[in-house]
């Protein structure tokens, strides 16, 4: 089985989000399983000061070896590619935007008639390689060498969606008659995302519950009618954690390191440094609810910030670290000084201080609003600190409500998007924090949930399977 893994992002080449380590880690697992795996990313600058000894294959190709026998390589242009930035810099998105990824995507087809190695599947992620989907179906409906490819595309976040005016609607080199409802159209421009979800052979994305979420208006983001339409469906498959990277035994990041057995000792000890790094009082019967994240709108901060202003009165302590929008990082900041010993802010991304809060936390606070997979509670819950979610998309197929009359449960699941539900479950968390039997039920319980990433592989090389499968059929 070949498969040729097509994403924007990969890490440790280049990262923005958490399509990177989906697409870093998943391949090298897939191999594992019994594929043979490529990946094609673009070339960009980031690319090249993060890697020593890439190799030149040709003037527009570089390569490396990601794992034990990932080949990967990086298309060259350097015109779109060799600048700061992924998608955009300080100005906003790159204007050139559906020219360098038309480019992407056009020539990793090119790139693999070249090199003359035909593929059972393409796995394409996200709006950035949407079109291989489209040109496969098009450009390259009759040419005998792609026969046999099936495509898959996966949505890790279906708000981002490749949408463009339609003044560069030629930059495609695409017949006009696929601007239209059933290809590019999308109130009066183009959408990537769209085109690239009607002609795949198969949608995934990253949770069960997302799957279905984005079927709902509430949560379509516009596309749900596109997505019921398609002749398969979507199938959504959890993503992995990599427990290697993410292990309190192990992690180098905090102060004392614990398993199951030293957990109230070293997440005690990581309390006290966390406390005074971000300057609250030192004290360990107060229950802390930590943030990690982006501050934005889908991460729930609007409920967080309403919640706070309520809490002002009860023994708790509040700690948020994250990047993100400005207002919500201006009414945090006014309400660090109206609450100087309960809340704890750090504006930066500081991988050391956010392993300290997943360690030093008593609860972890993930109420997003939407939420596709999710990795920080799968974080959390690693490092004994249990999180309190929203029941939406990977939250939902994650976490499960703490019962303490069966000692079940790995968390708090509220209902309602609604701040008196959140103020609500961190109220009852508490209650639980204060009974130590409970809690440390609880904790325990969080440790032993996991997600390998195994498990996914294994998912979509079943799916890969049956793609091919069809294809011989044909
Ligand atoms: P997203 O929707 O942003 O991908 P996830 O929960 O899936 O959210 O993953 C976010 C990842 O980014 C987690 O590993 C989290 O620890 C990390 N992260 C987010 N913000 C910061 C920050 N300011 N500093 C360090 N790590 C961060």
């Amino acid at each position: 089985m070949r498969v040729l893994f097509c994403s924007s992002e990969v890490f440790p080449y280049a990262k923005t989000g958490g399509l990177a380590d989906v697409c870093g880690t998943l391949p090298p697992e897939l191999s594992q399983c019994g594929a043979e795996v490529k990946i094609m990313m673009p070339l960009y600058k980031e690319v090249r000061k993060n890697i020593d000894g890439l190799e030149q294959v040709s003037d527009k190709i570089w390569r490396t070896t990601l794992g034990d026998d990932v080949e990967v390589l990086f298309l060259a242009n350097d015109d779109y590619f060799d600048r700061n930035g992924l998608y955009g810099d300080e100005n906003g998105d790159f204007p050139d935007n559906l020219m360098r990824f038309q480019f992407y995507n056009k020539q990793v087809l090119k790139v693999l008639k070249d090199l003359d190695w035909a593929c059972d599947v393409i796995h394409c992620h996200d709006w950035h390689a949407a079109l291989i989907p489209v040109y496969l179906k098009t450009l390259y409906r009759e040419d005998p060498f792609f026969q046999a490819t099936r495509t898959v595309l996966t949505i890790h976040n279906l708000a981002f969606q490749g949408v463009f005016p339609k003044e560069q609607y030629a930059q495609l080199g695409l017949p006009e008659e696929y601007f239209s409802d059933d290809g590019f159209h999308f109130y009066d421009q183009i959408n990537l995302l769209k085109a690239g979800i009607i002609y795949s052979d198969e949608v995934t994305t990253v949770s069960p519950q997302y799957a279905t979420d984005i079927q709902t208006e509430e949560y379509g983001c516009g596309l749900d009618g596109v997505i019921k339409k398609h002749r398969k469906g979507v199938v959504g498959i959890l993503n992995g954690l990599d427990y290697h990277y993410w292990n309190p035994t192990t992690d180098e990041f905090i102060v004392e390191s614990y398993d199951s057995d030293s957990v109230v000792k070293g997440k005690a000890a990581t309390k006290m440094a966390l406390q005074k790094e971000l300057n609250l009082p030192i004290d360990l019967d107060r229950p802390i609810y930590g943030y990690v994240g982006r501050i934005s709108h889908q991460k729930g901060l609007e409920l967080i910030i309403d919640a706070l202003s309520a809490l002002q009165n009860d023994n708790v302590q509040i700690v948020i670290q994250g990047l993100g929008s400005p207002e919500y990082q201006q009414e945090l900041t006014q309400l660090r000084n109206e609450m100087p010993d309960q809340l704890g802010l750090c504006f930066a991304y500081n991988e050391r201080i956010a392993h300290t809060i997943y360690a030093g936390s008593d609860w972890f606070l993930m109420p997003s609003n939407f939420e596709p997979c999710g990795l920080a509670q799968m974080i959390s819950m690693h490092y004994g600190t249990p999180p309190i979610v929203y029941r939406t998309g990977g939250l939902a197929d994650t976490v499960d409500l703490y019962r303490p009359d069966e000692a079940s449960g790995n968390g708090l699941v509220f209902q309602e998007y609604t701040t008196d539900a959140l103020l609500q479950a961190i109220r009852l968390a508490g209650k639980i924090f204060e009974d130590k039997r409970s809690y440390s039920q609880l904790v325990s319980n969080a440790m032993k949930t996991v997600f390998p990433w195994r498990d996914s592989a294994v998912k979509y090389y079943e799916l890969y399977k049956c793609l091919h499968l069809e294809s011989q059929e044909a």
